[in-house]
């Protein structure tokens, strides 16, 4: 996989496309032939569609029924370790490799040429007249020398109206040109002066900077509670990898997060990078994705499938809060951004930084045992501190019917009121109730296509699906024993906590937020700048505000129920409870003011509680770590998830039994198969979905052995498979 293989015109090449395909296909290389690596259109069929050459062809086929490449595309070919990183990811996801193409070509009209746009610079002619406003517009393009502007910046810069240019242009004073609209991003500067950072911070960015200037491939957890500090000390990596003439990726878990991050860039480097994620428009990913590939942007601030854009020579991938379960792709091609960032270095000789308060699991234990670089810092920074943690035991708390927040923590609230601080209340839940019970017959309102619940939304005024985003009016009949005006909401979402503060706080001003609130990304920011700046009293949040916000008023955090996460079999549960916790607990004292959290629990002795609460983050860590390696599951054994789904729950079900009992090849790993069972989701748009689980022993080859046991399945009618390297819940 050179990448400089050439293949002369008449030559065979095999090439990869887009289309559900488990093979390359062989082709004739176009007039001008073209290199391993190209991206091309071929003829498939009636159609034309998009690919890669991968290689030469076999030609073990008429050669004569073999078509020729359509066309080579006008972009950088793609990198051979790019088509390296394709193919190991492709395999350890089990994923067929045209799913990764893909993945990888994710910019709409990559295949077309480059829009244009007009832009003028000095010509040979003499405009017939010459007035003032003329010889202004010369005068710009003579000072410029040979520089080109677009009709707005050269009338601006003039000082003249359009229509001054456009008469030069008619002349020949001033040439009229057709460009490219895909311009490169304006530079980044990495030696404007930063921030003057702590001992702590200098050390960690010195540390990151030796690191990036040895070269190679490396992975560094780079662990400090919120608040102290780690984008600055990443933001170093950033403008050494800047220095060194590479390009840096940051991956962020929430778009809600981009806005306030790229300000920061800004006034680090001087100017906005490029931005990737769903909310970015057409044209713009377009632009990123050639500019990436000619070296045209230095830094990319994105979601996690930035991971697949044609870098020219990535040195630097930042993973901020890569604790953070979105980084794990549930959808489609399932991967987990974290671990594609490893191998994506790994590959390229770049450096990968995991920022977070809160380490998976794995991070900690790969941490531990030498295989990733650890830094640390300590405190937050200035004279910030962190938060008190203190349990309300919930048992002791008089509580009123239907209601939620405690007298302990309405007293809490209240103080911050009369000093004039924010608070924030957490619930991680959306909508107004999460059950709505018939009070006549006990029967829960459930989704029609799914095996999950219908939430009210008082917000909306309509019952919604979590799962499928199904919505309907909020019925006055129960829909299973038909009694009238019996329906009635059961426990606390955000909605509801909101009326129960508004009526206990009547004159403070309250702040939801929630990602269902905001129609967009733009109304979010909005609000969440609102809040900063101390437009709220009381904010009451989900998870949303969990992830990295500076609410610097802000001094309790009281979390409702703080044992949410703790119900349940999963045994990430404690993980992922204690990571929430910390997080929000987090946001509390971020500025002078010292901080308070307050959780509200019915069992404070709860080891993850307790855990928690005392802040000895290193011993939960232990705890786990040893809880984990004596059930041998991830991350000192391997799991793996096969769903099987179709619209009839028996054929389902008997595809799962069939694959457990023709076990062989994993037996031969020595690996178990558990289930089949119903998925965590068991229900989703009317399909049922059975999983089974395969747990394996490190180090065996799982992939091939999965490989070869789902092999003879033919999947009849509706049914489907897919694999789930890693699951999330276990
Ligand atoms: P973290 O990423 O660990 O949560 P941040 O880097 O966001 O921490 O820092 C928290 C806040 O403190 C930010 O507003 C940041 O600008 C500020 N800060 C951190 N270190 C310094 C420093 N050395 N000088 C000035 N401000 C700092
Ligand atoms: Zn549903």
């Amino acid at each position: 996989m050179s990448g400089s293989e050439y293949f002369e015109e008449g030559a065979l090449v095999a090439v990869l496309t887009t289309q559900p395909l488990d093979r390359l296909l062989d082709y004739v290389a176009p007039e001008g032939g073209c290199f391993a690596g190209a991206f091309v259109e071929v003829p498939l069929g009636p159609r034309r569609v998009l690919g890669v050459v991968w290689g030469p062809g076999r030609g073990d086929f008429d050669r004569s029924r073999i078509r020729p490449v359509h066309r080579v595309l006008d972009v950088a070919p793609m990198r051979p370790e790019m088509r390296q990183f394709l193919g190991k990811a492709a395999d350890y996801t089990l994923t067929p490799m045209p799913a990764m193409l893909r993945l990888a070509t994710r910019a709409p009209g990559l295949a077309d040429p480059p829009s244009m746009r007009k832009i003028y610079r000095l010509g040979d002619g003499l405009p017939d007249r010459m007035t003032e406003a003329r010889s202004r517009v010369l005068e710009v393009l003579r000072e410029y020398g040979g520089l080109a502007f677009t009709l707005k910046e050269l009338a601006e810069m003039a000082g003249v109206t359009s229509s001054v240019v456009k008469g030069l242009a008619k002349q020949g004073a001033v040439r009229e040109e057709d460009s490219p609209r895909d311009t490169p991003y304006p530079v980044l500067d990495p030696e404007r002066p930063g921030k003057t950072l702590t001992e702590d911070q200098a050390d960690a960015a010195q540390a990151l900077r030796e690191a990036l200037r040895g070269g190679g491939y490396g992975t560094t957890l780079l662990k400090g509670v919120t608040g102290s500090g780690k984008t600055e000390v990443y933001l170093e990596a950033v403008a050494e990898t800047l220095r060194l003439g590479r390009q840096a990726l940051v991956l962020l878990p929430e778009i809600a997060l981009t806005a306030e991050f790229l300000t920061r860039v800004e006034a680090r480097f001087g100017a906005k990078p490029a931005e990737w994620h769903s909310g970015v428009t057409v044209t713009e990913r377009r632009r990123i994705w050639r500019m990436v590939g000619q070296g045209g942007t230095q830094l990319v601030v994105g979601a996690r499938s930035s991971l697949f854009l044609p870098f020219r020579d990535l040195g630097l991938i930042i993973v901020d809060e890569e604790h953070d379960t979105s980084y794990k792709q549930e959808d489609g091609v399932l991967y987990n951004a974290r671990d594609m960032a490893v191998l994506r270095a790994a590959i390229c000789g770049a450096r990968v930084v995991l920022a977070s308060a809160t380490p998976s699991l794995e991070s900690w234990v790969n941490a531990e045992a030498g295989k990733y670089d650890r830094l640390t810092l300590t405190s937050r920074f200035g004279d910030a501190v962190l938060p008190e943690m203190k349990a309300i035991d919930m048992r002791a708390e008089a509580m009123q019917p239907g209601t939620w927040i405690s007298p302990s923590l309405r007293g809490a609230v209240r103080r911050r009121l009369e000093a004039g601080e924010q608070s924030l209340l957490f619930i991680n839940r959306r909508g107004y109730a999460p059950v709505t019970l018939c009070r006549a017959c006990g029967q829960q309102v459930g989704c029609d296509h799914c095996d999950a619940r219908m939430v009210e939304h008082r917000f909306l005024n309509r019952l919604m699906c979590h799962q499928c985003g199904e919505t309907k009016p909020i019925p006055v009949k129960c829909p299973s024993c038909g009694v009238e005006g019996k329906l009635a909401p059961v426990g606390p979402g955000i909605e509801r906590l909101a009326e129960e503060a508004e009526a206990a706080f009547p004159d403070a001003r309250i702040a939801l937020l929630s990602s269902d609130l905001f129609g967009s990304a733009r109304a979010l920011k909005a609000r969440i700048e609102e809040i900063a700046a101390g437009e709220a009293d009381i904010v009451i949040g989900t998870q949303l505000v969990a992830k990295g916000h500076n609410f610097p008023k802000l001094t309790l955090v009281g979390a409702i129920d703080a044992d949410l996460g703790l119900q349940g079999s999963d045994l990430r549960a404690a993980e992922r409870t204690f990571q929430l916790m910390r997080q929000v607990a987090g946001r509390a004292g971020r500025a002078e003011k010292p901080g308070q959290a307050l959780l509200q629990t019915f069992q404070p002795e709860h080891p993850v509680i307790r855990a928690i609460l005392s802040g000895d983050e290193e011993d939960f860590w232990r705890a786990e770590a040893a809880g984990r390696q004596a059930a041998e599951v991830p991350p000192f054994g391997r799991m793996a998830g096969i769903i099987l789904s179709g619209p009839e729950v028996g054929a389902v079900f008997d595809l799962g039994n069939a694959l457990a009992r023709n076990d062989g090849p994993l037996r031969r790993i020595g690996a178990q198969v558990f289930g089949p069972a119903p998925a965590p989701v068991a229900r989703v748009r009317g399909r049922h979905r059975v999983r089974l689980l395969v747990k394996a022993a490190k180090g065996v080859p799982l992939q091939e052995a999965i490989t070869q046991w789902i092999a003879p399945i033919r999947l009849k009618g509706d049914l489907r498979l897919s694999v789930d390297i890693d699951p999330q819940s276990f």
